[in-house]
Parts: structure tokens; C-alpha cells; sequence
């Protein structure tokens, strides 16, 4: 973000007519820009305006809609992550009572346990 100059913070008050917030939304006094009532972070920034003068306010995520945004991101990928998974256990495992027979549900009776704990180990 650009240095809030005199000039800069009329062409953000000019601007703020304009804007709609959210309920979540409020004007900062210091700066002009939209902020979050949350976190107090700016959901808006300043940029001249390319080959032209004047400046343009765009949107952006304050710090809580970024982490709201990261944690949706890492669950969809935890969803993929599983649905490949269980995709590749249906194309592994074509008999379905085989998908219960994990190390966890293993009662130690057979000796060829062993071997597999080995090998899933080295
Ligand atoms: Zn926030």
C-alpha cells in the first residue's frame, strides 16, 4: 500500500460514498479504508491509478478472512486427500471385507502380522 498522503486520502474519502459494506465492515478514521470490526485489519488498500493520475481503492482480505480462506483451503484438500484415498482403496482392495483389516483391528493371532508390520516399518 501506498503512503496515505493528502492527496491520496481525498481520492479515498471521495471514494467511500461509493462503497457498500458489511455488517462486519467499518471505516477507519486514521485511514479511510474499509476495516474489519473483527481483527481491525484493512480490507482495503491504495493503488495509482496505471498510466493515468488518481488511484483506485480494490478490495482485499483482512488477516481473519485470510485465515477463514487458508482453513477452508486445507479442509477441501484434507476432502481430495481422503476421496483419493478411499478411491484407491476401492481400485486396491476389490473385496469389501478386507477394507477392516488395518494393523489397529489386528487380534496378533497370525504369524504373518509380524512380517507385515516389518515391512510396512522398513
Ligand atoms: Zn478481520
Amino acid at each position: 500500500m501506498i503512503e496515505i498522503t493528502a492527496e491520496v486520502r481525498a481520492a479515498i474519502d471521495r471514494a467511500a460514498g461509493d462503497m457498500e459494506f458489511a455488517g462486519d465492515e467499518c471505516i477507519e478514521p486514521a485511514d479511510g479504508l474499509i476495516h474489519c470490526k473483527k481483527c481491525h485489519g484493512s480490507r482495503q488498500t491504495v493503488v495509482p491509478r496505471f498510466g493515468g493520475s488518481g488511484y483506485f481503492m480494490p478490495r482485499r482480505l483482512c488477516p481473519c478472512q485470510q485465515k477463514a480462506q487458508e482453513e477452508r483451503k486445507a479442509m477441501e484438500e484434507q476432502r481430495e486427500r481422503m476421496e483419493s484415498v478411499k478411491r484407491r482403496k476401492a481400485q486396491g482392495l476389490q473385496d469389501r471385507y478386507l477394507y477392516d483389516c488395518t494393523f489397529s483391528n489386528d487380534n496378533g493371532q497370525n504369524p504373518v502380522m509380524e512380517k507385515a508390520h516389518a515391512y510396512v516399518e522398513h
